[in-house]
């Protein structure tokens, strides 16, 4: 089974994430690319576990992953359904951590899937539907 690394730095290019997307902070946003998942601090296991569903999804390649990355810029439904799988499998993570913080599990995953990262995608009410499906 293929797996991801993790890289304590930012990515080399950076920058040129930032041109697609002004919310992106290096400091503070995980980036993976192909089978590495770049992040400045410790990213934890329940992002981790968010990351490695990325990482699957670009098959673990870059070559891939820039398709990838292409498509997540430009096509909303692409990004939706990216960061939805993503986001199901880390609150999967945290609800098996602990059953009774479901509903606050939810909200908080919802508010980032709906928020300014990903270009408000959707409702808060709408990410948090669909995260607990
Ligand atoms: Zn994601």
């Amino acid at each position: 089974m293929k797996r991801s690394t993790i890289i304590h730095r930012r990515p080399k290019l950076w920058r040129v994430i930032k041109l697609f997307n002004r919310n992106y902070k290096p400091a503070g946003t995980t980036f993976t690319f192909g089978d590495k998942i770049y992040a400045e601090g410790d990213p934890g296991p329940s992002t981790r576990a968010h990351e490695e569903v990325h990482c699957r999804q670009m098959r673990y390649s870059k070559l891939i992953g820039v398709v990838h990355f292409v498509r997540f810029h430009f096509s909303k439904s692409f990004r939706f359904r990216m960061e939805l799988e993503a986001f199901r499998a880390q609150y999967q993570f945290l609800v098996d951590l602990a059953p009774g913080s479901k509903n606050r599990t939810a909200h908080i995953l919802a508010r980032e899937l709906s928020g300014p990262l990903y270009g408000r995608l959707c409702t808060l009410e709408e990410a948090r539907r669909a995260i607990i499906k």
